[in-house]
């Protein structure tokens, strides 16, 4: 994307997959047994596009989006999102914001943006990286590279459920027609399109439990990074770290 990449501050664990598939939830558990910060990529492009039509720039003005992507602040306070210091944590979780960050997340000046800043929340001990090409892209010398995957039916319940359980206003139809669309928007682009990285471990969640997954994740990090986290997994650190 920007040249060779050079060294990252820290190792990263790369967490990548569409939505509904439990990448946040599992991104936030693994950290907190790790005692790894995380970073939640998607808030990314859900503040860009709220800030695009906050400010009437069109979702398809690659220039405009990408000169506003790199102006804008962006900080992330426990479970809370600051964009240019307002808490934006509820307007960009919403079906609408889900829409225009994966229009603005197809513009090659947005992604170009982006790198830079994923790249810049590496820090010491340790980063989980959630979000679409963190495995092909962004962090291409990552770890290890995790990709969660379910059926769309499965993704678009969960997804129901959890604007549900928000007290936010939801229709599983529309919202499996609109899931279904992102997952062709995300998967199909020209830049950063979503598909497993080379080498990731793929795990099916469709028929598991949030547990069952963190188990599956936990084992495969287990086996693979042996002596890279000698005894740091441990459920003894429930807080998840800020970022
Ligand atoms: O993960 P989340 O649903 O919050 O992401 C919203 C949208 O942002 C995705 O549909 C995708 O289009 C885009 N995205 C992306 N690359 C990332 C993270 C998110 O393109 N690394």
């Amino acid at each position: 994307m920007s040249g060779p990449a050079e060294a990252l501050p820290a190792p990263v664990i790369t967490l990548d997959g569409p939505s509904g598939t439990g990448k946040g939830t599992i991104a936030g558990r693994l950290a907190a047994m790790l005692g790894w910060h995380v970073l939640d990529t998607g808030a990314l492009y859900r503040c860009v596009g709220l800030a695009a039509v906050r400010r009437g720039v069109a979702l398809d003005d690659d220039t405009a989006l990408g000169a506003l992507a790199a102006g804008l602040s962006i900080r992330f306070d426990g479970e809370r999102v600051l964009l240019d210091g307002l808490d934006v944590s509820t307007d960009i979780r919403t079906a609408a914001a889900g829409e225009h960050a994966s229009r603005v997340a197809a513009q090659p000046a947005v992604r170009r943006a982006l790198w830079r800043l994923q790249r810049d929340a590496v820090r010491p001990p340790g980063l989980i990286a959630d979000g679409r090409d963190m495995g092909t892209v962004v962090f291409p010398e990552a770890l290890l590279k995790l990709y969660l995957d379910a059926s769309p039916d499965v993704r678009a319940q969960r997804r129901y459920k959890q604007l549900k359980d928000k007290g936010m206003d939801a229709n599983l139809e529309i919202l499996a027609r609109e899931l279904a669309e992102r997952d062709r928007r995300d998967r199909e682009r020209a830049a950063s399109p979503l598909t497993p990285a080379p080498g990731a471990v793929v795990i099916d969640t469709s028929e598991l439990g949030i547990d069952a997954v963190l188990e599956r994740v936990s084992t495969t990090v287990r086996r693979m990074l042996p002596n890279a986290l000698p005894g740091t997994l441990s459920t003894a650190q429930p807080e998840r770290p800020s970022n």
